[in-house]
């Protein structure tokens, strides 16, 4: 990228699109690259360094190098989905694997942990991952490869102590990756904390505005590991598409300011909630309730993101009968855009899951949070 920028906060990095004039023409939006193939020199070698669109893309490359840098790494590898992104991961490990995985953590990956993953020669094991003291128990000695965490964990927000989980996955010489797609880079950055390897559902947060489907993996080191990642994402043809990245870069462009105002929105619906008597429970790590808040407050710098889940007090069908009668927040999956969005979670997610029936998830978006509260207020009144 650009030299100028050697020495700045990430934010800065994310806003100047990690620094890219074109040269040709001065342009400071980084022109986009569709091209799949690419000329050979006159000696038959390729010494700008592209030869075809599956292993590499310049346009994928240029919002790889901004993610590297808001996540404190040595490389990124962009992907079609968050999905494609973990799946990389684990399918880039050395068999006989096996993996300790949360029981709490994102549905469809868990689903496919659960039924795919033996067929890849993958063994995985599900814990508490609030303990490390159980992370650790789960841990077989010269088969376990790799340890998965997901902080806060979909849909109850639980959290890990990643630093003290890095020391122990060291330890054993298994590696760390965190699924870290609802903290994002701008309020936690888990290879700081001792982790190998970061994955986000780039469609979230990163890109922020639910119109791309993307996924990454950050490493700490150029190491082994990357390299068989790098290997499986050209082998399978995981990459994100050039216009994927191109948007993904626009997203990443506002990151820390939509973080920052989504996390305060979130505390002011959770707390506004907390001490409302038709609500049961509001699960967010921002408050000093939540069992996983000291933690979080360790790890976390300058929010604790804008997801949080409430539990209806009268049971699944006054959740189900709030959601229907939003005005404002938007009855969908997903999480981390613009919008407000709003889910009976336990309806998605179907039998064996670990998520209460009377549990709304709530993606906290950009609308002023006074119209947010006042809906939610309006759509809980419609249960009396
Ligand atoms: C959405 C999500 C995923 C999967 O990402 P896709 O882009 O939908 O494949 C993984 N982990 C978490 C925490 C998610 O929210």
């Amino acid at each position: 990228m650009t030299d100028k920028l050697s020495a700045v906060h990430p934010a800065t990095f994310a806003a100047q699109a990690g620094g890219v004039i074109d040269a040709e023409t001065g342009a400071i939006v980084p022109p986009l690259h569709l091209a799949t193939t690419y000329l050979r020199d006159p000696d038959n070698a390729y010494s700008k360094g592209f030869v075809y669109g599956r292993p590499d893309n310049l346009t994928v490359r240029q919002a790889e190098a901004v993610l590297t840098r808001l996540e404190g790494g040595a490389a990124t590898l962009l992907t079609g989905s968050g999905m494609t992104a973990a799946t990389t991961a684990f399918l880039a490990l050395e068999r006989p694997a096996h993996i300790v995985a949360p029981e709490v953590m994102y549905w469809g990956l868990k689903l496919w942990l659960s039924e795919d993953a033996k067929a890849h020669g993958l063994d995985v094991s599900f814990v508490d991952a609030s303990s490390v003291d159980t992370i650790a128990a789960a841990i077989q000695p010269g088969r376990t490869k790799m340890i998965w965490l997901e902080t806060p964990s979909n849909p109850l927000w639980s959290v890990t102590d990643i630093a003290a989980v890095a020391t122990l996955a060291k330890q054993h010489g298994v590696i760390l990756a965190v699924d870290s797609t609802v903290a994002t880079p701008v309020l936690c950055q888990p290879l700081q904390l001792g982790a190998d390897v970061v994955m986000h559902a780039a469609t979230k947060y990163l890109n922020g505005h639910s119109d791309v489907v993307a996924g990454s993996l950050t490493f700490a080191r150029n190491d082994a590991y990357f390299e068989r990642c790098v290997r499986q994402r050209k082998m399978l043809g995981g990459i994100l598409g050039p216009f994927e990245a191109m948007l993904l870069m626009r997203g990443m462009r506002t990151l820390h300011v939509r973080v920052a105002h989504q996390s305060t929105a979130a505390m002011a619906v959770a707390k506004h909630f907390a001490a409302d008597p038709r609500i049961a429970d509001v699960l967010y790590p921002g408050l000093p309730t939540h069992p996983g808040h000291a933690i979080a407050a360790r790890q976390m710098q300058g929010g604790f993101s804008g997801m949080l889940s409430v539990r209806v007090k009268a049971g699944e069908a006054a959740a189900i009968r709030t959601a229907a009668h939003v005005k404002i927040w938007k009855r969908a999956t997903s999480l981390g855009g613009v919008e407000s969005l709003i889910e009976h979670r336990a309806s998605i997610e179907g039998a064996g899951s670990p998520c209460p029936t009377d549990l709304l998830r709530l993606s906290v978006g950009l609308e002023h949070v006074g119209d947010l509260i006042a809906d939610l207020e309006q759509a809980l009144g419609s249960n009396a």
